[in-house]
């Protein structure tokens, strides 16, 4: 017996296929995807869970079009009033650090800055890669505007981007824009769910092989096409709304070209539209708000023992300037941070106490919460990170 395809029901399947492909998402080690629901009030956080290797990992975003996927990172780039250092220590307590250039820039050879898509050159030179062209772009603005301040201004500057990309008020009202902004294309992506996986089965399998079923069938290619064309005028409003009120978001959302070419990419609307609206401030803040307590809570702790004791080595170059760098860099984030768990509700002394003893364990590690039957030694998941005993 042999069993063919019509050409409906293969068209059907490839559309399938592609909308599956099309919510897959890559997250770049370093980088954080918040999948949320639009109708729900909490996200799952992820960080490359599927196939992940050093560079990063896939992550699904489900069938539903109500989901959308937030991407975000920590300021990737330590600056102090004497340079920029493209590397951070701290990894949001990650098993490893993302891949860095390491290269450090004193304030007085900075000649050019530059952002191309995920990239940003300093003085010609790769710099930095980042995980949206947001952030690379908010990076570029900040270190051009650092050469020709003074030391005081340097601080304030660094001090107020680390201030607005750690704060929850930030986070609430980007997302309250967002929600607005996303009403129309949320409904025309589900319409167009519901005619390609709802309406389109019954019509080529339950229905009966009759003449209203051929009109209805016609009714609703013609709707889903419309639909179709209106999810091209439905992103652009979205986006010239969302840029009124994050300038900073710019071309880089203007994605137009992928919603002409494939009605796949026009069912995940609210998802390319939110992708990168958050990509600039930090996962911690972003946690705070779109989190369970729980989820938010380990999260949390992770990244602040994470702050107050990163993997060792903290710094890889040997000179005076980036190791000052990094290291008052990692202070003002500090403080940042225990500002935005302050503001959350959290008590940052909860969160850096020592984990529940296990049986037979004498000592664990400040870092990844790992427990030791000896009383004293290193971590090697953390580089030798020293480990503290239990009282
Ligand atoms: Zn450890």
């Amino acid at each position: 017996m042999t069993w063919a395809l019509d050409d409906r029901t293969g068209l059907l399947l490839v559309l399938v296929v592609l909308y599956v492909i099309e919510g897959i998402v890559w997250v770049p080690s370093g980088a954080v995807l918040f999948r949320a629901s639009l109708w729900a009030r909490y996200a799952r956080l992820y960080m490359g869970s599927l196939f992940p290797n050093e560079q990063g990992g896939f992550c699904l975003m489900g069938l539903m079009p109500a989901n959308v996927g937030m991407i975000s990172q920590q300021w990737p780039v330590s600056l102090s009033q004497e340079g920029a250092f493209a590397y951070v220590a701290t990894s949001l307590g990650g098993p490893q650090r993302p891949d860095q250039t390491e290269m450090f820039i004193p304030w007085t050879e900075l000649h050019s800055v530059a952002s191309e898509g995920l990239r940003v050159s300093v003085n010609g030179d790769l710099f930095v890669e980042v995980c949206s062209p947001h952030v690379a772009r908010r990076i570029c603005d900040v270190m051009q505007s650092l050469p020709d301040q003074t030391d005081a201004q340097r601080t304030e500057t660094i001090q107020s981007v680390l201030r607005d990309t750690t704060s929850l008020l930030a986070v609430t009202e980007r997302l309250g824009h967002l929600k607005r902004a996303l009403r129309l294309p949320s409904l025309i992506s589900w319409g167009m769910w519901l005619i390609a996986f709802v309406a389109t089965p019954v019509l080529l399998w339950i229905a009966p092989r009759d003449v209203v079923t051929v009109i209805a069938g016609w009714g609703a290619l013609m709707l889903f096409v419309c639909l179709w064309i209106g999810a091209v005028f439905a992103y652009r409003r979205a986006v010239a709304q969302l840029r009124s009120v994050a300038p900073s978001v710019d071309a880089v959302m203007d994605r137009t070209w992928l919603l002409i070419y494939s009605p796949a990419a026009a069912m995940w609307l609210p998802d390319r539209l939110a992708r990168d609206f958050l990509a600039d401030l930090h996962p911690l803040a972003i946690a705070a708000v779109m989190c369970t307590g729980e989820r938010y809570r380990n999260f949390a702790r992770r990244v602040i023992r994470d702050v107050h004791q990163p993997l060792l080595p903290n710094c890889p170059d040997h000179d005076a300037a980036p190791q000052a760098t990094e290291k008052w860099f990692r202070e003002q984030l500090l403080s940042a941070l225990e500002r935005t768990i302050a503001d959350s509700g959290e008590s940052v002394v909860s969160l850096i106490a020592p984990p529940a003893k296990v049986e037979d364990a004498h000592s664990y590690c400040p870092r990844c919460d790992m427990q030791y039957v000896h009383a004293q030694g290193c971590c090697g998941t953390c580089g030798g990170v020293p480990l503290e005993r239990f009282a």
